[in-house]
């Protein structure tokens, strides 16, 4: 399938539908310049995750994660949104889209005009951290500049816990309240566009399933093959921003 055929039927289900619900992984962002994970050239083929229980239990861990945070500054302070993310805001925007359920920790989507409570942040995020024991939140400034003075992972001021980035991690809890909004809107949803994920993550995964079984039909816009090609009503191999774009007639 070329672009134009892949736009023109993208386009044709957005039209159809009365409640889209967008699904966003690492590589709606790569098109802003941050890398993802499981692509050829991903985070992942450098360096391998750090687990939470590795994260609690050893401070190298928590030094080597905030080593891996503030690798990434510049990267994620250069990033800005880019078309995919346009098209999604647009989508929302005017009304056809009820909601964005994303893996993504960057920011990008409320940067690019999703309103906050239309976005639902599955893994949270890296632009704050908050203190794993209290919850506390702090901004990255103060403990950037700590971490530079003295090289020690950052403790809460008040009661002294292990602080974070505000991402769930392997081996972590999800966040019960955005589970639930990601149910509720997946079970709403009667288009449901996944874009830019390898869908092996779990349980992030599992509601793209959860709304074809549920009666949506489903898209996937992925250059990769994704596990859930095989139940999909359109899987388009092709990049997000060109094709959301195109079909949401964003620029
Ligand atoms: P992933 O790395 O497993 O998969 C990304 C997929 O996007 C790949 O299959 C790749 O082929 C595809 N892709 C990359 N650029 C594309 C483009 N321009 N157009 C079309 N397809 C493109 O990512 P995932 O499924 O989101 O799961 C990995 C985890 O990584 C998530 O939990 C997320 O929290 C985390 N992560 C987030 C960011 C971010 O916030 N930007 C970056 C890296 C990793």
């Amino acid at each position: 399938m070329n672009d134009a055929a892949a736009i023109a039927e993208l386009q044709g289900l957005i039209d159809a539908a009365q409640r889209v619900v967008v699904f966003t992984g690492a590589g709606i962002s790569t098109e802003s310049g941050i890398p993802d994970f499981r692509s050829p050239g991903g985070i992942w083929k450098t360096s391998a995750p750090i687990r939470f229980q590795d994260f609690i239990a050893s401070e190298d861990a928590r030094i080597e994660a905030w080593k891996r945070r503030f690798a990434l500054d510049e990267t994620l302070a250069a990033a800005t949104p880019n078309r995919g993310h346009r098209a999604v805001a647009n989508l929302i925007a005017s009304g056809k889209a009820v909601a964005v359920i994303t893996q993504n920790i960057d920011g990008l989507h409320q940067a690019a005009g999703v309103p906050d409570d239309q976005v639902i942040e599955l893994h949270g995020n890296t632009m704050h951290a908050s203190c794993l024991t209290c919850g506390q939140r702090y901004e990255l400034g103060p403990i950037r500049a700590k971490f530079a003075a003295d090289g020690a992972a950052p403790r809460c001021l008040w009661c002294d816990g292990h602080v974070k980035t505000a991402t769930i991690s392997f081996g972590q809890s999800m966040p019960t309240a955005e589970m639930r909004r990601a149910e509720q809107a997946t079970l709403a949803a009667d288009l449901f566009i996944v874009a830019g994920s390898s869908l092996v993550v779990y349980p992030a995964a599992a509601f793209p399933e959860l709304a074809k079984h549920r009666g949506a039909t489903l898209a996937i816009i992925n250059r990769e093959e994704t596990g859930l090609d095989g139940i999909a009503d359109l899987v388009v191999r092709r990049g997000i921003g060109d094709i959301l774009g195109g079909a949401t007639g964003v620029n």
